[in-house]
């Protein structure tokens, strides 16, 4: 499915490109480099997985992916567009963070309405005038508007990973990065917001990267995959290709850890 590098109609700068992307936590004798000459490239529509165990630096990436970290070297780029050099504010919206646990992101305090006018309209938070905008976000995530007056508490861990996904759409960005967003949900709510984004692909042509550490799960939402090691590519290609014909000994390893794909 996505063995060509270009969306049916698109250039080969459609969608996201990383380009030789280091990151380096700390400064002086604490420095750190974390992340080392990472390129990936996410055709607009498309969905790259990004796998590798705990520490390998996948949340580091999907920071500078939505702008929350500056790259030591290299570069981020949208249709082409170096986002560093785009107008912050307007880069930072295109592309949007779902991160692993939506409690810690949603604020307990703000009703879910509040939340999601907030990311439109940051400072605003004018629930009232972007209603109509509140309720289609949350209609898109399969969540009843009357959702928008209730706060966090009073929703599942499954329900919440709705809202934070309804959160990043209101802004109607062209990218998302979702980061380990199953990995605290149980596995029958887990395959719900699998199904979710999967349907949310299709009907958004949304660019994802797809962050996680359970190898299974990438392969339901991958049209590619890329594999980090300790800051480092070690693999990466079509997710058929690298599933069924791992050629790094790493990769391997990693699928052979995975009950489901042991032979
Ligand atoms: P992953 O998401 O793959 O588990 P991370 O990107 O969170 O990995 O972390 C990669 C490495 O960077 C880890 O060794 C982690 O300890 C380190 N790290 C993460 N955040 C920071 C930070 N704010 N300051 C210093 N080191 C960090
Ligand atoms: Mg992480």
């Amino acid at each position: 499915m996505a063995d060509d590098d270009t969306t049916p109609g698109g250039t080969a700068t459609d969608g996201l490109t990383v380009e030789d992307l280091t990151l380096i936590y700390g400064s002086g004798r604490r420095a750190r480099t974390v992340v080392r000459s990472v390129s990936l490239r996410v055709p607009r529509g498309r969905t790259l997985g990004l796998v590798g165990e705990s520490g390998s630096g996948k949340s580091t990436i999907g920071k500078a992916v939505v702008g929350l970290l500056r790259p030591s070297a290299g570069r981020i780029l949208l249709d082409g567009q170096d986002l560093a050099g785009a107008r912050r504010r307007a880069a930072v919206r295109r592309v949007q963070l779902v991160s692993q646990d939506p409690y810690s992101s949603l604020n307990p305090r703000l009703t879910i309405g509040r939340a999601i006018a907030e990311a439109i309209d940051p400072g605003g938070a004018d629930a009232g005038r972007h209603f109509a905008a509140i309720a289609r976000s949350l209609e898109t995530v399969s969540l009843d508007p009357a959702a928008a007056w209730r706060y966090p508490h009073e929703f599942s861990g499954g329900q919440r990973q709705r809202i934070a996904i309804a959160r990043a759409l209101a802004v109607e960005p062209e990218v998302i990065v979702a980061d380990e967003i199953t990995s605290a949900l149980d596995c029958s709510v887990q395959a719900e917001v699998l199904n979710l984004l999967l349907d949310l692909r299709q009907r958004l042509a949304l660019t994802m990267v797809f962050i996680s550490h359970d190898l299974a799960v990438v392969r339901h939402v991958s049209d590619s995959v890329a594999v980090l090691r300790h800051g480092e590519l070690v693999e990466s290609g079509p997710a058929a290709t690298l599933y069924s014909n791992p050629t790094h000994p790493y990769t391997r390893h990693l699928l052979d850890s995975v009950p489901r794909f042991a032979e």
